[in-house]
């Protein structure tokens, strides 16, 4: 039986050292092939480019650069540059931690989920500080969740987003994803010809303290792995939401005899999306 051929990429471009460290830890779990940008592309998200040409710069057998997102390098690869379908996409080592809300920003984690949408298992990794600490940690975990992943699969549209902190990780937690709390303000100065400029995104990010995330988990030390899917349904609000259907349809065309022309219609008073759990009533409620 041949190896596993294994699709790595990034976003921080085809000279990164995370990429480097990446393609070599996971050469000892199949045929590794290189695809990535030629330059930085992080927080690009999930972009295709469709509105110019994708030149690709073979610099070696196996190792190709892409001007484009790391999302044009594996659909470029998957549909067509490699010699057969790749059995794992692995995206990293990106140089810093892509967390919680922050994943769909992440060029990094838009790479696994290409992979995850063109239907083979995909990894996302990440590094927090690596300037501190070398790769070889992250690479390590890399290499046992892609071979583990190659043995038993993932789930169907289904990514793993692994955050791997500095120094020596204590372990492994499979987390959820956790929220940003957004409290930076828009900083707005004036550029040297007078006019105003704004900068988004500056300051540390705020999280939520609640356990179980990935945040906590990188915090206290260990390496994390969080399941993403990418049917973004919620199923739960499309059951309640749903209900909507009816009365929309009948303002959209409604039946004769219907409102006067100009009067709205009949719109239902709005309801608070109260919990059921919490117990409490509004006022003027029985029992
Ligand atoms: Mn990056």
């Amino acid at each position: 039986m041949s190896a596993a051929l294994v699709l790595v990429t990034n976003d921080d471009g085809i000279s990164a050292a995370g990429l480097a460290a990446l393609a070599e830890a996971l050469a000892r779990v199949g045929d590794v092939y290189v695809v990535a940008p030629d330059r930085e592309q992080s927080t690009v998200g999930h972009a295709l480019t469709l509105h110019r040409p994708l030149r690709v710069d073979r610099l070696g057998e196996r190792r190709f650069a892409v001007n484009g997102t790391p999302s044009d390098c594996v659909n470029l690869a998957v549909l067509g540059l490699l010699p057969a379908e790749p059995k794992l996409v692995v995206s990293g080592i990106n140089h810093g931690l892509n967390l919680g809300d922050d994943v769909t920003y992440s060029g990094t984690v838009s790479a696994a989920m290409e992979g995850t949408l063109l239907g083979v298992p995909s990894i996302a990794v990440s590094l927090a500080a690596p300037d501190q600490g070398s790769f070889e940690e992250a690479a390590r975990i890399a290499q046992l969740i892609a071979m583990r992943t190659l043995v038993e699969g993932l789930p169907p549209k289904t990514l793993l987003n692994v955050n791997v902190p500095g120094g020596r990780p204590k372990g492994i937690r499979f987390t959820r994803l956790g929220h940003r709390v957004y409290k930076e303000k828009v900083v707005e100065q004036k550029d040297p010809r007078g006019k105003t400029y704004y900068w988004i995104g500056a300051g540390p990010p705020l999280w939520d303290n609640r356990e179980a995330t990935d945040i906590i988990a990188v915090q206290d030390g260990y390496a994390s792995v969080t399941p993403l899917h990418l049917d973004l349904t919620h199923y739960a609000a499309l059951g309640r939401l749903g209900k909507w259907e009816a009365s929309l349809n009948a303002q959209l065309r409604p039946r004769r005899p219907g409102p006067r022309a100009g009067s709205p219609g009949r719109v239902p008073a709005p309801k608070a999306w109260v919990r059921r759990s919490t117990g409490r009533r509004p006022p003027g409620s029985g029992a």
